[in-house]
């Protein structure tokens, strides 16, 4: 349309059934589109939320239909055709439409691509396509595991960042043998301060897990296409039952590059979560979008909803201006990590002591207070990720000191 706003009737085709492909759908509902709505997704389940995979679910604290935004049902309520088990091969831009595997083919006058990531793999050289080697990211990868989580297993988990440690934390719950190895000279190295590292490695060795930091793998050793064994970087071979490998994700964005869409690190977009095709839009992890004086991909689910709805206002004309305000969480074993703000940049940590184990750490470039790691302790999260918004930047001997109320610095 000539205003910039799109016919409410146009046909609106999300490719990727998770987190940011759900939420536009049902923001886009919400704004009032009545148009058609297609949500392709490879996977057979209806869309889930993916962080209870390594939390809750392992541990029969959650089935997997609680995992389901919503029923079957809803999708038919909302006129959101929902096409599971499908996967999108092709974008034909020209045409508008996208080819699925089985031959068929949507028309679209908008396209969103939340397509998501995928785990990084070991190379299969090295062993990484034996039986036996695990990854977390879907439903699938949690059922072809789940028999495995049997006391006294002998678990060896490759990585130290989140997923890696709360798979360890929920192995070690369930009375098997953990060992995590970590490449790097410390876990969490890519996310978080070296303090931080400090109280999940106590945390985790308090609980029998066996954390070997600079410590990668040369090979995984089979028998009969089964893991056996893992030859470390230091030589030692320990026997091990099953691994599960947790060192990162690519961002899915071969479609869009395939159809010569910009990619650079993820799908790029601008803040309206437009991608260099101005019909094409992009959200959730595959994306990488404009943030301060450069671009991020997040792979969260606080982004994932917030970029999905940014998308589905874009998609209708309206300006989206997506300003990313980064939260995260993470469960291991008593401990809940609250995160607020980017860490990357720091130069400086401060350290807020609270009530019984309850800690965080504040994270500084020069005088600007960039994030907030807590630690069983949501009321400092709360007022730190309102401090963040609001560009608050309290010095951090204030932070420091505990007679200070978080609350009167807002
Ligand atoms: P996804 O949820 O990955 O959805 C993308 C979907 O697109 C997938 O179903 C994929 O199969 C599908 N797809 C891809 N290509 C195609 C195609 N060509 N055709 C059809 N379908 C396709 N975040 C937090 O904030 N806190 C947490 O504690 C946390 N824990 C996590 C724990 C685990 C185990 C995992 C895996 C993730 C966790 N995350 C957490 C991250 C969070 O779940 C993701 O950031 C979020 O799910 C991203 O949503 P998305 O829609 O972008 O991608």
């Amino acid at each position: 349309m000539e205003d910039g706003r799109v016919d409410q009737a146009a046909r609106i085709v999300v490719i990727g059934a998770g987190q940011a492909g759900f939420s536009a759908c049902v923001k886009l509902r919400a704004l009032g589109h009545t148009g058609s709505i297609t949500l392709i997704g490879d996977e057979s389940h209806p869309p889930y939320q993916r962080p209870p995979l390594s939390k809750g679910l392992l541990l029969g604290e959650t089935t997997e239909e609680r995992l389901y935004f919503r029923p079957l049902s809803f999708y038919a309520e909302k006129g959101i055709e929902l096409r599971l088990s499908s996967t999108v091969q092709a974008i034909e831009r020209s045409a508008r439409k996208v080819r699925l595997a089985d031959g068929s083919e949507v028309a679209y006058d908008r396209l969103l691509l939340a397509t998501g990531a995928r785990p990084r793999v070991l190379p299969a050289e090295i062993g990484g396509e034996l039986g036996g080697v695990f990854h977390v990211r879907n439903l699938v990868d949690i059922n072809s595991m789940a028999n495995r989580f049997r006391e006294g297993q002998r678990v060896l988990i490759i990585g130290g960042g989140y997923i890696g440690l709360e798979a360890a934390a929920v192995s070690s719950k369930l009375g098997l043998q953990v060992t995590l190895v970590e490449a790097s000279d410390r876990i969490l190295q890519r996310v978080a301060s070296p303090e931080t590292s400090q109280f999940f490695r106590e945390l985790h060795a308090s609980h029998n897990v066996t954390v070997l930091e600079e410590t990668g793998i040369r090979r995984l050793m089979g028998e009969d296409g089964h893991v056996r064994a893992a030859e470390l970087s230091d030589g030692s071979v320990r026997p091990v039952d099953f691994v599960i490998v947790g060192i990162g994700v690519h961002p899915n964005a071969e479609l869009a590059r395939d159809a010569g869409i910009e990619v650079d690190n993820g799908i790029v977009v601008d803040a309206d979560c437009r991608t260099s095709d101005p019909d094409v839009f992009a959200a959730g992890d595959c994306a990488s979008f404009p943030w301060k004086a450069g671009r991020i991909r997040l792979e969260s689910v606080g982004n994932a909803i917030d970029q999905g709805e940014a998308a589905a206002k874009a998609m209708l004309g309206e300006s989206a201006g997506y300003l990313a305000k980064p939260w995260f969480w993470s469960d291991q074993f008593d401990v809940k990590l609250q995160i607020a703000g980017l860490s990357t940049g720091y130069d400086r940590v401060a350290t807020r002591h609270g009530a019984g184990n309850a800690v965080s750490y504040w994270y500084y470039r020069g005088d600007e207070l960039l994030a907030v790691d807590a630690m069983n302790d949501s009321r400092v999260y709360m007022a730190a990720k309102r401090l963040i918004e609001a560009g608050k930047s309290p010095p951090p001997h204030v932070i420091a000191d505990t007679t200070v109320d978080l609350k009167s610095l807002l």
